[in-house]
């Protein structure tokens, strides 16, 4: 084994870039690095291979193998040393190579003659764009510095090839991975299809300068805006602005921001003469292969925890602008990991589509979106990573399928999808004045749901008798500040005028869990879901809900009002809640308002407790309304929010049908008007088995109001009332499979 001194990566970095700044196109440049290298490490042999696609590489330069091989030569991800660099992430090291397990040897290269490889893998945040081997004739094994050197080197590459460094004289990327299309398939959030642009909720950071001028500089700037990062936590901490769970992340990203170990390693790659973002990058290419190893969830949400910290970072020293000082283009779908409720309602009704990594069907995002009326996908896995800010991309919500860059073909069929539902949105126009009643004369009276004011031009064409549900939240969650009552006051009018002779029942504000006020105070709590949310803190905290009702009153100006108050789990709840209103009433008309002509009070059912309470609270309240998102999620003991356990848990489910038909039929003996405002009451089936189990009001978004109505018109309720019971009888777990048999064995409009 013969010792040599190791790779100055300083060095090597800078003649690197100074190669890159030369005139030439990305073949020259890729085969200039590979020269730099091979002569930086003593090695006969440096060769790069990039990525193709998901499971092929290509051999795209070398210096040292046969140059006929280039283009030519390719491989499977996971094939021979090279593909298992590229499948595990993790450098490889022989001195003997050829006598390796997993040896592949490629005759037309020449390279029978080296024995020694080593491989590192490209890559950027944790995406695998490529292989850097270095191999030699004499039985080597590179030291652990070596390595390290050609670990940043393949880091700044990486870089470049972000940078479209590479791009042929065809202007295609010779690492063709971005530009190919990109297809993926993830679940269905929300219905719908829309063609656009990527907009990018966390844009890729593209760095001009991989390399270092000076690595004192860098290293000054990196201590500044590590500076400025940990006083950024701290002001938000202080400030008290960050609340349960948002709050533990912080403290959680104070720890992260002032581990020794993240530091140092970032340092020593500054050192080295990467740019500090590059740096940062590096750490981050770590955590996010780490993340993709580790089932342990507790853990994975740690990574990231750190992951996001180190996007913070970035944004430091980048000056990076958020959204609304990027621009949005026209037709921008957003691509996200995850998003929230109030971040996604910061992007207005600017966007056609959402696209998450993550998220869940249950999530008051979804729920922002299905109001927005926009398709949702969610768990479309590596988008974020595949996608590219204006790349081109088309979703279809109903199906999960998210085309990323598409061809032609794909995109041709699928503005013929969107053109048959342009199609099928014309014949529910058709149907807005019709009644919806059932073939055996059971009329279901169709309510809309809604909270923006973009809702409210929906109101007349979907035919809805009124808005069943109105979450005044979402006008909260908008702002950077609690509203002003006067703000509220000509906003609840404007609704109220829009609706004209329409009913509108507010919900007053169901804050809490996952609809966190940025800039409201809430103690940490174990279990936001099951914590202090909802009418718990308007009782607790009466002042907010008290303006909320004074300026509900005297937008009514006269007119009638309807209040409902969220998530009432007992009785007690629901008298303490409608006396405030009724207090309210009564200094309002001390003050000399005008009070309403007519007031209706509600409450909302979402935990099973109270479909059990006294009768005298069934007698009190004016009217009910079933909130099933979170009712089931109640019901069954499965986070609304966790995919992982709430699709398992059917709508239609034996136990659950028979649930709501319980409550109905309580209702019904006790004469309180009931509804069904949750998301079900929008999917045609589910509205259906709800009419069944003697529902006679259902509240849905908007778009859905066709497609419900059009099925209830064709079907006799008796019938479909039997092909329940018989399920039920049969012991099976959800009514779903006979009821949807039934349907399409009679081509019932589903
Ligand atoms: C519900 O829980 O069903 C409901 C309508 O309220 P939200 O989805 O806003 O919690
Ligand atoms: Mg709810």
């Amino acid at each position: 084994m013969v010792e040599r001194k190791g790779i100055n990566s300083q060095t090597l970095l800078k003649r690197l870039r100074d190669a890159l700044a030369e005139a030439g196109d990305g073949q020259e440049r890729l085969d200039r690095i590979t020269y730099l290298i091979a002569c930086s490490l003593e090695a006969e042999v440096c060769s790069i291979y990039l990525r193709l696609d998901e499971a092929t590489l290509e051999l795209c330069a070398t210096y040292g193998l046969k140059a006929e091989a280039v283009h030519q030569t390719r491989l499977r991800v996971g094939q021979g040393l090279v593909g298992r660099v590229a499948d595990k992430a993790v450098p490889i090291n022989h001195a003997d190579a050829p006598s390796a397990r997993g040896f592949r040897y490629m005759p037309e290269t020449g390279e029978e003659v080296y024995s020694s490889f080593v491989g590192v893998p490209i890559q950027r945040l944790g995406e695998v764009l490529g292989v850097l081997v270095v191999q030699s004739k004499d039985a080597r094994t590179y030291s652990d510095d070596e390595i390290y050197g050609l670990e940043v080197v393949a880091m700044v590459i990486a870089e470049m090839t972000e940078l479209g460094a590479f791009t042929g004289p065809d202007k295609m990327a010779i690492a063709a991975q971005h530009r190919l299309p990109f297809f993926v398939k993830g679940l269905r959030g929300q219905e719908g299809v829309a063609e656009g642009v990527v907009l990018l909720h966390e844009p890729h950071i593209v760095i001009a300068n991989p390399v270092a001028d000076d690595p004192v500089v860098e290293a000054e700037r990196m201590q500044e805006a590590l500076e400025a990062l940990v006083s950024e936590i701290d002001v938000l901490l202080d400030k008290g602005a960050s609340i349960g769970e948002q709050r533990d992340v912080m403290v959680a990203y104070r720890l992260f921001a002032q581990d020794k170990g993240w530091r140092k390693r970032m340092f020593d790659s500054i050192d080295s003469g990467l740019a500090a973002e590059v740096a940062v990058e590096k750490e981050q290419t770590l955590t996010r292969t780490r993340m993709a190893r580790v089932a342990d969830a507790y853990l994975r949400e740690r990574l990231h925890d750190l992951d996001d910290l180190s996007n913070r970072l970035l944004r430091i020293l980048t000056g990076r602008e958020d959204a609304e000082e990027r621009g949005i283009p026209e037709n921008a779908i957003l691509v996200a990991r995850n998003i929230g409720p109030g971040e996604l309602l910061d992007y207005g009704d600017k966007l056609k589509a959402v696209v998450l990594e993550e998220g869940s069907v249950g999530s008051h995002a979804a729920v922002v979106a299905r109001s927005l009326a926009i398709p949702l996908v969610i768990h479309a896995s590596r988008i974020t990573r595949e996608a590219l800010s204006h790349d081109p991309i088309l979703v279809d919500g109903e199906t999960g399928l998210v085309h990323l860059r598409p061809d032609d073909t794909v995109a041709a069929a699928f503005r013929e999808k969107m053109a048959m539902q342009a199609e099928a949105q014309e014949a529910y126009k058709g149907l807005r004045d019709k009644p919806s009643t059932t073939k055996d004369g059971v009329n279901i009276a169709l309510h809309m749901n809604g909270g923006l004011m973009v809702d409210l031009p929906s109101l007349e064409p979907s035919g809805a008798e009124g808005v069943g549900l109105y979450r005044t939240e979402l006008q909260f969650l908008i702002r950077t500040r609690v509203p002003r009552r006067g703000e509220l006051v000509k906003l609840y009018s404007r609704v109220m005028d829009a609706a004209g002779d329409k009913p509108v029942v507010f919900r007053t504000l169901d804050i809490g869990s996952d609809k966190a006020l940025p800039y409201m105070k809430r103690p940490e709590e174990p279990n936001p879901a099951l914590g202090w949310r909802a009418i718990r803190i308007g009782l607790d905290r009466p002042g907010v809900m008290r303006m909320q009702l004074q300026a509900l009153i005297r937008a009514a100006n006269g007119r009638p009002l309807i209040v409902m108050f969220p998530f009432i789990a007992q009785f007690e709840e629901f008298r303490e809640a409608r006396q405030k209103l009724l207090d309210e009433l009564q200094s309002e008309a001390q003050r000399g308002h005008a009070i309403p002509s007519s007031v209706r009070i509600g409450a909302m059912l979402e935990t099973p407790s109270l479909a059990f309470a006294p009768d005298q609270f069934f007698e009190m309240a004016d009217f009910i309304s079933i909130g099933g998102n979170d009712l089931k999620q109640f019901f069954f003991a499965a986070d609304r929010e966790n995919e992982l356990v709430r699709a398992r848990y059917d709508t239609l489910n034996v136990s659950f049908l028979t649930f709501i038909e319980q409550i109905s039929d309580r209702c019904d003996r006790l004469l309180t008007p009931l509804s069904f405002c949750g998301e079900d009451a929008g999917r045609p089936i589910e509205a259906l088995a709800f009419a069944a189990m003697g529902l006679r009001t259902l509240s849905m978004r908007p778009a859905s109001i066709g497609p419900v109505k059009r099925l209830l018109r064709a079907v006799d309720l008796g019938e479909v009332r039997d092909v329940i019971d018989e399920a039920r009888g049969s012991g099976e777990q959800s009514v779903r499979p006979a009821l949807a048999a039934w349907l399409k064995a009679r081509n019932y409009p589903v």
